[in-house]
């Protein structure tokens, strides 16, 4: 019988020195050494499956990745040292001058940018869809379009689009799906099992968990995962090795992580929900939120993430923010700690107004990444904040 998703996260380890160390080593080395000249030759025309150079593959990135591929269900996959890099060398090795990519219009800040500001200099060019209407993508899909892009759940609104859906249409129309997984991580949703080509991660976010790393991986079949690394190994946006060796040990507690993250998440939301000074809260297995049947089908859980937004706008949203005492105000999340920010002002400023609120970021949009704190103090933490902010001065 096989094993369970999670004990391959703890369980899979590639190598072990002559030292039988139980957790693995870092592989600190830029490079490999070979025997002799015809050694040499024979790695570099890629006859013998071996590490070369740390920019193409290294121990302990083949291990991060190898963890990834068994819980995402993929075949093969690139790991880089963020997770733009991730995005950015999937759409570049596998786009050429002249296509054209669909994308949701809620998607993280940077990969927006990459879309609307870098990618038309080399006449890639991509057109969005309303995340709350993926009924509409086919209007959207032209001759030259390749790539289907979406997140589920988005960032940081918390959408929720139907996995399975995009698929049956990417599949339609001969296009690639590729979904930004980093929200659920795969212990909650594995986007390939619902028809997904590709799979990325920010590994900086709930992999790591722990703030300490950036990272990114990109997994899916071995056919598309070649081009990238064919692109990526002469580009150099490769993971470190040490980031790789802590996020292989991360992910040996993931799925614990995980499901406390979205236990905390859940009760964190039913509890903002019952205050009447928040005007909506987002959660995906609230029964309130829009797609919760959906949520309930492609995911397990509902991951770390939870939106809201205070009556009063940004003017209260603010003043809630400075009223935080335990909380961090930080760009991170699936950290630990519970982390708070605020979109509209921070990772989605570079968009125009109309551009976030066809994002659903509305300018007193608070976004929590519930942590591992107790649910207790978190609550407490939140509760004092909202009356702090409610007082007039
Ligand atoms: C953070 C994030 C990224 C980018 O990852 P970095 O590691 O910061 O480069 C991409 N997509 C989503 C959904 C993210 O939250």
């Amino acid at each position: 019988m096989s094993k369970k998703p999670e004990t391959l996260a703890i369980r899979t380890q590639l190598s072990r020195t002559e030292n039988q160390e139980h957790s693995v080593p870092v592989y600190l080395t830029s490079s490999f050494v070979f025997d002799d000249a015809e050694d040499m030759r024979a790695s570099f025309a890629e006859e013998k499956d071996r590490n070369i150079y740390s920019r193409f593959s290294n121990p302990n990135t083949s291990e991060f990745i190898e963890k990834i591929c068994l819980l995402e269900g993929a075949q093969d996959g690139f790991a880089t040292a963020t997770g733009m890099a991730a995005v950015f060398s999937t759409f570049a090795a596998l786009l050429q001058s002249g296509d054209h990519i669909v994308s949701a219009r809620s998607v993280f800040g940077s990969t927006h940018t990459l879309f609307t500001k870098c990618f038309p200099k080399w006449n890639i060019t991509t057109d969005y869809f309303d995340t709350l209407k993926p009924e509409t993508i086919e209007q959207y899909i032209k001759p030259n379009t390749k790539i289907l892009y979406a997140e589920s759940p988005t960032n940081p609104a918390v959408d929720i689009l139907d996995l399975a859906y995009l698929s049956q249409i990417a599949k339609k129309h001969k296009l690639l799906l590729v979904i930004d997984n980093c929200f659920a991580t795969p212990v909650l949703q594995q986007p390939i099992k619902f028809g997904a080509d590709l799979v990325i991660h920010s590994a900086t976010k709930m992999i790591d968990g722990q703030g300490r790393v950036l990272g990114g991986v990109v997994v899916g079949t071995s056919e598309l995962i070649r081009e990238i690394y064919l692109f990526a190994r002469n580009t150099g946006p490769a993971l470190s090795p040490f980031n790789a060796w802590l996020l292989s040990k991360s992910i040996e507690t993931l799925h614990v992580r995980a499901e406390r993250h979205s236990e905390n998440a859940l009760k964190l939301a039913t509890f903002l929900e019952n205050d009447a000074r928040i005007k909506f809260v987002k959660y995906p297995f609230l029964p309130s939120h829009p797609a919760y049947e959906i949520a309930k089908k492609q995911m397990k859980m509902g991951g770390s993430v939870v939106a809201f937004e205070l009556e009063g706008g940004i003017s209260r949203g603010r003043k809630f923010l400075d009223a935080i005492k335990m909380c961090s105000l930080s760009a991170n999340l699936g950290d630990t700690r519970t982390i708070i920010t605020h979109p509209a002002s921070t990772t989605h400023s570079k968009l125009t107004d109309a551009e976030r609120l066809e994002s659903g970021i509305t300018a007193g949009l608070v976004r929590i990444s519930v942590g591992l704190e107790h649910i207790d103090d978190i609550k407490a933490d939140i509760l004092q904040a909202l009356d702090a902010s409610a007082e007039v001065h």
